[in-house]
């Protein structure tokens, strides 16, 4: 961790196994290893990007954090007003009292807003639920946060279904800012959207980073979207963080042969840039039933016979550079320009 940035958001050793059950009784045969011994910080002020292959544990790891669902084991460590809390320890009325200061954006504008809802209710909701205005009061923080998320305060009485994607999306953004919070898991939030809509949305999302001193977890499958928005990035395998660097550094200077492979993916503009494509055989692991040692070992193109037996450790092998691969060091992996 930088030495002078302080984490709004420090996460450790955290899992979500969910159990896999069988027969009449519902006997626990198994677990499913959504999030598995996750090590992350998020600085305040800045986004940290979260990125990997859909299923990889991504949202499951966001809500956990949030604890909109219960992680297994871990902590997460949040500091308010100079203290810092243990979200995991908290009790239920804690956790309520917490969570205006820990919003999330959700992927889908679609389903992710309630159909039967004026955006007057929508907005003002968690201002309402929160205590922190109600009536008039309520009303106008409500037109202040449709204005400053570029909607038409004249469309507070109508539903969801009246606004395209991109405006829905606004609405879910005006939605997480109403109790003004600190920190914003934004998971996929832009990926259900048209390519121009994306971009109107993720500079939004800046520029409201800017004003109001927020910080971002911004978990996207997509890492032309996470090099836009992030100023360090975390690569997640199986329900585990593999890699976690400053954005540059990793695009640029790559540790984990999954990061490679990722970016060997990202199409280049320049077609007189040749790159290889790393195209990844084999299956990506089952969660439930996850291969020996390095869970990346069956793809891994550098594999050795010691990663099928221990697990890599994870380990800062440049300053704020983080990785989970025996060979970090010795490999020369290939980045592309960030
Ligand atoms: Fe590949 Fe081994 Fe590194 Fe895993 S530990 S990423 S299998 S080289």
């Amino acid at each position: 961790m930088e030495k002078d940035k302080k984490p709004l958001l420090e996460v450790k050793s955290l899992k979500k196994y969910f159990p896999v059950e069988k027969g009449f009784w519902r006997k626990v045969v198994g677990y499913v290893r959504a999030v598995d011994k996750v090590n992350l910080y998020v600085n305040e002020g800045e986004t940290l990007g979260l990125v990997g292959e859909s299923g990889c544990g991504k949202t499951t790891l966001g809500r956990c954090i949030l604890r909109a669902i219960e992680p297994t084991e871990g902590n997460i460590l949040f500091r308010l007003n100079d203290k810092v809390i243990d979200i995991t320890k908290l009790d239920k009325e804690s956790l309520r009292r917490m969570r205006r200061h820990a919003q999330m954006i959700f992927q889908d504008p679609y389903s992710s807003l309630d159909p039967r809802m004026t955006v007057l209710d929508i907005v003002g909701e968690p201002l309402v639920v929160n205590n922190i205005a109600k009536g008039e009061e309520m009303e106008e923080r409500v037109k202040d946060l449709v204005k400053i998320v570029g909607l038409n305060v004249k469309h507070l009485k109508r539903y969801p279904h009246a606004f395209s994607g991109g405006q829905r999306q606004r609405i879910g953004i005006a939605r997480a800012l109403a109790p003004n919070p600190k920190f914003i898991v934004a998971d996929e939030p832009v990926s259900a959207l048209d390519v121009s809509v994306q971009a109107q949305i993720l500079n939004l999302l800046q520029d409201l980073q800017a004003e109001f001193k927020l910080t971002y977890l911004f978990i996207s499958h997509d890492l032309s979207v996470i090099e836009h928005i992030s100023d360090r990035v975390a690569v997640m395998y199986v329900g585990k963080i593999v890699e976690m660097a400053e954005t540059e550094e990793l695009f640029l200077n790559p540790k984990h042969p999954y990061t490679e492979a990722l970016l060997s993916a990202i199409p280049i503009p320049d077609p007189r840039l040749r790159r290889e494509r790393i195209v990844l055989s084999g299956e990506v692991a089952n969660p439930a039933n996850p291969p020996s040692g390095c869970y990346f070992h069956p793809r891994c193109k550098y594999a050795k016979d010691i990663c099928a037996k221990e697990e890599p450790e994870w380990r800062e092998v440049n300053p704020g550079h983080f990785v989970a691969c025996h060979f970090a060091e010795e490999l020369k992996l290939q980045g592309v320009p960030a």
